[in-house]
C-alpha cells in the first residue's frame, strides 16, 4: 500500500537493510556465476556525482554528451577502429537489440532474417520478436565455436546479417570472427559480434599473450561490437556499449526528439531519458585506469581461471565441457542437479542450465573464496 505518511530516513534505510538482507553480495566473494562485479569505487562515486544527468535531452548537458562521445571513441580504438558511432546503452541486451534494428533498417527484405550461433544470449530472442526478425540458428562445432559453413549453408536472399560472438555467455568461447568477416564480406551481409563479455577481455588477454581470435573492426567485415562496461569494464549497472562502424547504421535507428527542454534531437537508443552519469563512468573508468589497469584485472582473472580449471579436474566425477578460453570455467557433473541443489544450499551463487555450472572469474571473485567452494564441491561430490 502506498503510505500516507512518510517515515524518517533511518527507519526506511533500516527497513531496507532487513528487506535485503537475503541478497548475496558481490563483495562477499560468493556469487561466483555472475557477470556482474561490485563496481570499481571511484567509478561508483563518478555515478553518484553525476546521478542527475540525462542523455536523453543532451541538449541540456552538453558536457555530459562530449564525454559519451569521448568514451564511445576510446571504445571505438580499443576496439581497432579509428572513429565509431554509437551509444553508452543499458547493457548488452539493448546494445544488441539496436544492432539487429540497424541491420534490419538498412536491408531492404520484406521477410528479414538473421544467423546467429546457437550459443547466443537470448536478448536476440527478444530483439527477434520486437523487430519481426527471425532467427536462423547456426550449430557449433565440437569446439563449441560457431560452424562457419553452417553459418554460410544457412544465407539466403532474406538473410539481413550475420552474429559472431566473442565470448559466448556460457562458456566464454570466441566464435572465428575472422572467417565469419570474410563470408560477411563476400556475401554483401554486415557482421554483428557481441562481445558484450569479452569486449573488455579480449583486448588485454591478447595483450598478454593469450592466443585467441581476432574479433573486432580491424576485421572489415565487423559492421556493429556490442561492448559491456557494466560487466568487466567495472562500471555500475546499467552501462552496456554499441559502436558501428559507419554513421549510416546509427542513422537509420534515430529518430527525431522534438519536445525536449535542450531543443530538438535525434535519438538512437530504446530508453528516453537515460543515465549520463553511467557514461561519464565508463569515461572516468578508462582514464583512470587505462589499457595497463585494465590488463592486470585481466591477468588476474585469467590466471585464477585456469588454476580453477586445473583444480577441478582433480575432483572426482566433475569435467570441464571446455578448456577455458577466457576467464570463464564451466563444468559438469554426474549428478549436476543434485550438485547445484547443495552448493545453493551452502550459500553460493551459482546456476546449472544447459548441463553444466558456469563460474565467472569477476574482479570480486578470489582465490580463497574458490578453495572454499572446491572444498565445498569435494565434498558434495565424495557425497
Ligand atoms: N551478450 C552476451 C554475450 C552476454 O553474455 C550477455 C549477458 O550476460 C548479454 C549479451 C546481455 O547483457 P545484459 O544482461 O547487460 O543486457
Amino acid at each position: 500500500m502506498f503510505p500516507k505518511k512518510g517515515a524518517s530516513e533511518e527507519e526506511v534505510l533500516a527497513e531496507l537493510e532487513e528487506k535485503t538482507s537475503e541478497d548475496l553480495t558481490f563483495d562477499s566473494g560468493r556469487i561466483l556465476g555472475s557477470m556482474c562485479t561490485h563496481p570499481h569505487p571511484f567509478a561508483a562515486e563518478v555515478v553518484r556525482r553525476y546521478i542527475d544527468r540525462n542523455l536523453g535531452d543532451p541538449g541540456l548537458h552538453v558536457g555530459s554528451q562530449r564525454v559519451e562521445r569521448e568514451a564511445i571513441a576510446m571504445l571505438s580504438s580499443l576496439l581497432g577502429l579509428e572513429k565509431g558511432y554509437g551509444n553508452i546503452v543499458s547493457g548488452g541486451t539493448e546494445a544488441n537489440i539496436l544492432a539487429v534494428r540497424a541491420f534490419r533498417n538498412l536491408a531492404d527484405v520484406e521477410n528479414p532474417e538473421l544467423i546467429l550461433p546457437r550459443s547466443a544470449h537470448f536478448s536476440f530472442l527478444k530483439a527477434s520478436e520486437m523487430l519481426k526478425v527471425r532467427l536462423v540458428w547456426a550449430d557449433l562445432r565440437e569446439d563449441h565455436s560457431v560452424d562457419v559453413r553452417d553459418v554460410e549453408e544457412k544465407i539466403t536472399s532474406n538473410t539481413i546479417g550475420i552474429v559472431g560472438i566473442a565470448g559466448t555467455t556460457g562458456l566464454g568461447v570466441v566464435d572465428d570472427i575472422p572467417a565469419l568477416s570474410d563470408l560477411a564480406l563476400d556475401y554483401g551481409l554486415p557482421l554483428h559480434v557481441d562481445a558484450a563479455f569479452g569486449g573488455f577481455v579480449i583486448p588485454f588477454a591478447k595483450a598478454l599473450g593469450y592466443d585467441i581470435p581476432d574479433f573486432d573492426f580491424r576485421l572489415r567485415g565487423v559492421k556493429s561490437i556490442t561492448i559491456d562496461p557494466h560487466k568487466m569494464g567495472m562500471v555500475p549497472i546499467p552501462a552496456g556499449g554499441i559502436i558501428f562502424r559507419e554513421k549510416r547504421f546509427l542513422e537509420a535507428i534515430s529518430v527525431p526528439a522534438p519536445y525536449l527542454a535542450g531543443g530538438k534531437v535525434w535519438q538512437a537508443t530504446i530508453t528516453g531519458t537515460r543515465p549520463g552519469a553511467q557514461a561519464l563512468a565508463v569515461w572516468a573508468m578508462i582514464k583512470h585506469l587505462g589499457f595497463e589497469g585494465y590488463k592486470e584485472i585481466v591477468r588476474r582473472a585469467m590466471e585464477l581461471s585456469r588454476w580453477f580449471a586445473a583444480e577441478l579436474k582433480k575432483i572426482p566425477g566433475v569435467y570441464l565441457i571446455r578448456e577455458p578460453v577466457l576467464n570463464i570455467v564451466s563444468f559438469g557433473a554426474g549428478n549436476l542437479e543434485e550438485a547445484e541443489e547443495e552448493l545453493k544450499k551452502r550459500g553460493w551463487g551459482v546456476s546449472a542450465h544447459r548441463g553444466y555450472i558456469r563460474i565467472v572469474m569477476m574482479p570480486h571473485v578470489r582465490r580463497e573464496h574458490l578453495e572454499e567452494f572446491l572444498g565445498d564441491l569435494r565434498e558434495i561430490m565424495l557425497g
